[in-house]
């Protein structure tokens, strides 16, 4: 693995992320002699939930678990691959002829590609409730982001309210850590329960993930702290300043309250699309999962002949399937680009695929079990919603009964998703606000028209390109 001058090279092949997916593909394509370069903006491989897995900080690895130290394979594995690794590099527009338009300490960079592997994973899905923008709200990703990379952990009183394995990982990752938390507010529908048995099938086929889960169930309850089912309603309120000091929720219709300096929430993880629709790359509405994914192949090939996409970004199926998706794809690549017979390319995926298959079986199951709550998916008129501009699920309403049709119709309406992060926290929201109000199918009223580029970028940066 080597450390390059992007500006000198052309490859074979591009990928873009170094999670699980990133790796495991930039390990194969360097065992198939792929000219290949591995972009990721952080400054560690390892992606999500193998973040800082070179560096560990925290001493004991009974606070992060066994899981997260399985990443040390994959490290390795990419080490030693004879590819090009450019950390701390943002991929921030990609052109038709699959140029990559990144930005890399500060200046402006091209890197050109024969085929391009977007492995950029998945983030939080929004959860817009009354008081979500308080300080001392933050999701649970952030929390784990910063006890995995900085070994930090949040200020209490500490409360965790969602759904979701991550909710629960989080819970038992920071008890490890030695933090008290006040109780964990459970907001998965109960209906939820009733719905996923119809695909228990499908999760008996994966018992290591189904064990893992009940672990996680039973480990909460052994902690002795509170897990509240059923809430149906979240609040957060601010009693001085700004911080978060009170969160309020609803259960059985009756009003309760807690204090907390700090509210964890989470309602499940979506890919992250922001690059795959810049690429207008045709995507599909997932109902299981309640979000948009790229259309892919078996081998991860999108409606754009040489462009794949693998793991979570794809659509959520976590770490094991993103490594095995990566993999695939690089095989598929390597056959395009003629490095291997077509009679090897299947032999070699034919172990890959059947790793695969229990990964996907799982997801039906744990997608209707953890399906959010309605009222976190369209929330109610005062919550704000795009949190750039200020706009409110009201206003959403409002330009929806005075005509507005779409998300890019509502740009022009509201200023909905124009600000910073370019929609990537409001996306998936003002959709499906517009969508419930106009009565018309969600595919109907479609995406963000995402524009390079996909991150802010100083304006001398882009002078760079075209000196
Ligand atoms: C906040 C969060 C925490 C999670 N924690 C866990 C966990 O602890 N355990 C677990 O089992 N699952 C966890 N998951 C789910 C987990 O993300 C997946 O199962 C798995 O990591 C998916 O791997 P991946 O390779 O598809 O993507 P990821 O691991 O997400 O890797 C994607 C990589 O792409 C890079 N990237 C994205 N956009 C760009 C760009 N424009 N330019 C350059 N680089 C880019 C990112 O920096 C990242 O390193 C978490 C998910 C989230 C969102």
């Amino acid at each position: 693995m080597s450390d390059h001058d992007t500006t000198q090279n052309r490859y074979d092949l591009a990928i873009i992320g170094s999670g699980p997916a990133g790796m495991a593909a930039a390990a194969e394509a360097g065992r198939l002699g792929l000219h290949t370069a591995l972009l990721d903006e952080q400054e560690e491989a390892g992606g999500q939930i193998y973040r800082a897995i070179g560096r560990a900080p925290l001493a004991d690895e009974g606070v992060l678990g066994a899981d997260y130290y399985q990443g040390r394979v994959l490290l390795e594995a990419m080490q030693a691959a004879a590819i090009d690794y450019l950390p701390g590099t943002t991929v921030w527009g990609v052109d038709e002829d699959l140029t990559l338009n990144v930005s890399r300490r500060g200046r402006s960079q091209q890197v050109h590609a024969r085929r391009l592997l977007v492995a950029t994973g998945a983030q939080e899905r929004p959860v817009p409730f009354p008081g979500w923008t308080l300080p001392g709200v933050m999701t649970c990703g952030a929390a784990q982001v910063l006890l995995k990379s900085s070994a930090m952990v949040p200020p209490t009183p500490l409360v965790l309210a969602g759904s979701g394995p991550l909710l629960l990982l989080v819970a038992s990752q920071l008890t490890h850590a030695g933090v008290p938390i006040d109780a964990v507010l459970d907001t998965t529908p109960r209906d939820n329960y009733r719905r996923a048995v119809r695909h228990s099938i499908g999760a008996l086929r994966n018992p290591k993930l189904l064990f893992k889960g009940v672990g996680l169930l039973r480990a909460l309850k052994r902690s002795g702290i509170p897990h509240i089912t059923g809430v149906e309603e979240l609040r957060a309120e601010s009693e001085q300043g700004d911080q978060v000091s009170k969160v309020h929720y609803r259960r059985k219709g009756i009003e309760h309250q807690l204090d907390c300096r700090t509210l964890l929430v989470h309602q499940g993880v979506v890919p992250n699309v922001q690059l795959t629709r810049a690429l207008e790359l045709e995507h599909d509405w997932n109902a299981h999962q309640q979000c948009w994914a790229p259309r892919v192949d078996a081998w991860g090939e999108t409606s754009r002949a040489g462009i794949f996409v693998a793991g979570d970004s794809s659509g959520i199926a976590g770490a094991q399937a993103a490594e095995e998706a990566g993999r695939l794809s690089v095989l598929q690549i390597a056959r395009q680009l003629e490095r291997l017979e077509e009679a090897e390319r299947d032999k070699r995926s034919a172990p890959i695929f059947r790793r695969l298959s229990p990964q996907h079986v799982i997801r039906p199951f744990l997608d209707v079990l953890y399906q959010p709550a309605r009222s976190f998916q369209v929330p109610e008129d005062d919550t704000i919603v795009c949190r750039c501009e200020e706009v409110t699920a009201g206003e959403l309403r409002q330009i929806a009964d005075a005509g507005c049709r779409g998300p890019n119709q509502a740009k022009a309406f509201c200023r909905a998703g124009m600000g910073p992060c370019q929609g990537r926290l409001c996306g998936l929201t003002v959709s499906q606000i517009l969508a419930d109000r106009s009565g018309l199918p969600i595919d109907a009223v479609g995406y963000y028209h995402i524009r390079p580029p996909i991150k802010p970028l100083t304006l001398g940066e882009l002078a760079d390109i075209a000196e």
